[in-house]
């Protein structure tokens, strides 16, 4: 195999594939040229229609302005996910791209908070945040402040199937070219790296660096090269989803919704010309045919297409990155979408191998490093999903009753035991999940700190009080000139 990588391959045309080529040829420029190889037999698994907000670094990298890509995608805002039924049935509660409060020195807001509960102030912490005040009110724009008490920060809900497409224009753009075929045979070098895709009608694609991005076939990385699977279902044991699309809502909400159910969970996503709708299960515990009636049963609007099961495994390939081939999406491994995190690890796969590019040749150091980084990654956020389940109180129903009792990871119990007894959340590292999203996925779980930190002491009671009643009134000020996010969206649209 020679040295100086030139010539990409990428293999697969969903969201991977596509966001891969689009990212990678912006990134690194002319040096390297793209081939994507897609076959439109196969299709695209289509599903995958929530983000969070660092997929807005995309756009900007991309060059692509908001009303277009609304326009293109049919997307909406997302300020949050509502979790619905999640601890007990009837409750809900929001996990949202804000944090509560204010940033505050040397220990997070939710400690003042704490303290001023303690001595019987009871006010709930997302009425102390920007995103959770506007999500409740169907209110959205962008808000550019300088004071980061006023922040609103969002990701999209858009439809899976236009994102492909628009982000192949783009690509095609940057010069990226396309081959449509089915691939039924890989060649090898001596040393077993990848050097060419043969296709069904003969036509040989030879490549210095593939990109897998071929969804759960994982035809490189795992039919050709092997690397394995580390199964993770023990942990997070559902293994189905049906999804079918539905009639718009009149109002679009700005926030996903997911709603608990008694084997799994069911999601909502409204886009401008639809909802995306989903039910996550284990098989274990429902049938396929029991899953489909609960989210048939279950949709705000009139289905407008048949309902289809995809089938998975929760885990990661052992390695992400393997001689000369990187896998990116679905072939890289999967964490249901509870959290919406697929797309960004497309996104992060790309970002973390523009960083490592291998233009003089592959080099272990940096194999090495992209994949204890990928690895920490997929833990933190797989740690993240975990917490979810286990903190509920939703007896009698055999799944949750189960899920209770699993062996949970010592990563996770370090953490719920810390804040249980002290309230305090730290960072791991680049966990993409920040303190504030920790706390509100506890406290929504019913998950509550016994202490807080001595510096929520050095305040009277009345001045504590007052601080945390200013916090609020600077959060609510800015809703009632927000336009209702339905407003927003047309107008955006109609420019
Ligand atoms: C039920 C479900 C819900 C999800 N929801 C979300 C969500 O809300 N948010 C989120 O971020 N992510 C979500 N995801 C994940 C998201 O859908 C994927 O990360 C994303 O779509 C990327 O898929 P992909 O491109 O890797 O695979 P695919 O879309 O399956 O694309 C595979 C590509 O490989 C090509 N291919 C395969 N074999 C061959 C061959 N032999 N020859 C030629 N071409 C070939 C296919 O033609 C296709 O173009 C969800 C996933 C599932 C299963």
């Amino acid at each position: 195999m020679q040295n100086t990588i030139k010539k990409v391959v990428v293999l697969g045309g969903g969201t991977a594939g596509w966001l891969s080529a689009a990212l990678l040829q912006k990134i690194i420029g002319p040096s390297i040229s793209i081939e994507l190889v897609e076959s439109e037999d196969i299709g695209i698994v289509g599903v995958g229609e929530a983000t969070i907000p660092p997929i807005r670094h995309v756009n900007q990298v991309l060059g692509i302005p908001e009303h277009e890509f609304l326009k293109q995608t049919k997307a909406t805002a997302k300020l949050a996910i509502r979790f619905e039924g999640w601890l007990r049935e009837g409750e809900s509660y929001y996990h949202t791209f804000g944090a509560p409060g204010k940033s505050m020195a040397f220990c997070h807001f939710h400690h003042f908070w704490q303290r001023a509960r303690s001595l019987g102030h009871n006010s709930d912490l997302w009425s102390y945040d920007l995103n959770y005040l506007a999500a409740e009110a169907g209110k959205f724009a962008p808000i550019n402040s300088k004071d980061s008490i006023i922040e609103l920060p969002f990701a999209y809900h858009f439809d899976a199937a236009l994102y492909a497409r628009y982000l192949r224009s783009i690509s095609e753009q940057l010069g990226v070219t396309r081959t449509e075929g089915i691939v039924e045979q890989v060649q090898t070098h001596e040393d077993g790296s990848i050097q060419s895709l043969q296709l069904k009608d003969g036509k040989v694609i030879e490549g210095d660096f593939f990109i897998d991005c071929s969804g759960f076939r994982a035809l490189l990385i795992q039919q050709k090269l092997g690397v394995g699977y580390d199964d993770w279902s023990h942990l997070l044991p559902c293994d189905s989803a049906i999804a079918v699309p539905s009639e718009r809502h009149e109002k679009t909400a700005p926030f996903t919704r997911s709603i608990a159910r008694p084997a799994g969970w069911q999601w909502r996503i409204p886009l401008q010309h639809r909802n995306g709708n989903g039910h996550v299960f284990c098989s274990r515990y429902m049938s396929e045919d029991e899953a489909t009636h609960t989210l048939m049963s279950n949709l705000d609007t009139q289905p407008i297409g048949e309902p289809r099961t995809v089938k998975f495994t929760t885990g990661r390939r052992r390695k992400q990155w393997h001689k000369n081939v990187v896998a990116v999406g679905l072939s890289s491994g999967f964490l249901e979408p509870l959290e919406s995190t697929s797309i960004h690890l497309i996104q992060s796969a790309i970002t973390r191998l523009a960083q490592y590019f291998p233009h003089d040749g592959v080099k272990s150091a940096a194999v090495a490093e992209y994949n204890q980084q990928s690895e920490t990654e997929y833990l933190q956020i797989r740690d993240f999903l975990i917490l979810h389940y286990i903190a509920n109180e939703r007896k009698g129903m055999r799944f949750w009753d189960d899920i209770r009792e699993l062996q949970v990871p010592s990563s996770l119990t370090h953490k719920m035991a810390l804040f249980e007894q002290t309230g305090k959340l730290d960072r791991e590292g680049n966990d993409l999940f920040l303190e504030s999203s920790w706390l509100q996925v506890l406290l929504g779980q019913g998950v509550e700190p016994k202490d807080y930190h001595p510096i929520a002491n050095g305040m009277s009671k009345e001045q504590l009080i007052q601080m945390l009643e200013s916090i609020q009134k600077v959060k609510q000020e800015p809703i009632a000139k927000l336009p209702t996010h339905d407003d927003y969206i047309n107008g955006m649209c109609a420019r």
